[in-house]
């Protein structure tokens, strides 16, 4: 499995405007040289005609990380803090990890399902979601992951998950109903 985050661009594709933080702004995904190339249009320059030919094109908004430092922290979940921690690792628990945390964080809708397919290599099956809070773009390839590499994933997840809530006592066992179905069947 891979996973790959790409943020939005800092200004306009077309107009080459900086974007000011929450403002709306419209993604398009191309595919180039067999990868995902994506830009960000400020809602002037976006025309339905920019969306032909995309592999995928959605509206998103921008997040200027500069100002978000100022946000409050309960914006950010131990569930997100999880996810992206385990996202960019080799260890195939920990992608197990990270891909059941990215389940979970679509179930809350705090990433929103852009578009599944099969990848432009033709070779997996691809989600691309994007974070709703930070913008990203998360690229999410079909894990093929065993039953029991799942099984340590959920297992690493729920330890983390206690770990950030309860920094203070970080061993006592946490219960899977205070993070709602953690039983994920799908892979
Ligand atoms: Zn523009």
């Amino acid at each position: 499995m891979e996973i790959k985050i790409s943020r939005s661009a800092r200004s306009c594709a077309a107009c080459a405007r900086e974007f000011v933080h929450e403002e709306p702004l419209h993604s398009a995904i191309r595919i180039q040289d067999l990868a995902f190339v994506r830009e960000d249009f400020c809602d002037a320059c976006w025309t339905a005609e920019r969306a032909n030919g995309t592999f995928s094109a959605w509206k998103a908004r921008f997040f200027d990380p500069r100002v978000a430092e100022q946000e409050p922290p309960e914006v950010f979940s131990p569930l997100r803090q999880a996810f992206y921690e385990a996202a960019e690792s080799e260890d195939r628990e920990q992608m197990a990890k990270a891909y059941l945390a990215a389940m979970l964080l679509r179930r809350q809708k705090v990433f929103r399902l852009i578009k599944e397919s099969d990848a432009p290599d033709g070779e997996a099956r691809v989600a691309l979601f994007a974070d709703r809070i930070g913008d990203r773009l998360i690229e999410v390839r079909d894990p093929n992951l065993t039953a029991g590499e799942m099984q340590a994933g959920r297992r690493l997840l729920m330890e983390r998950l206690n770990q950030l809530e309860n920094p203070e006592s970080t061993d006592s066992p946490v219960s899977a109903e205070s993070h709602g179905d953690v039983e994920l069947q799908e892979a």
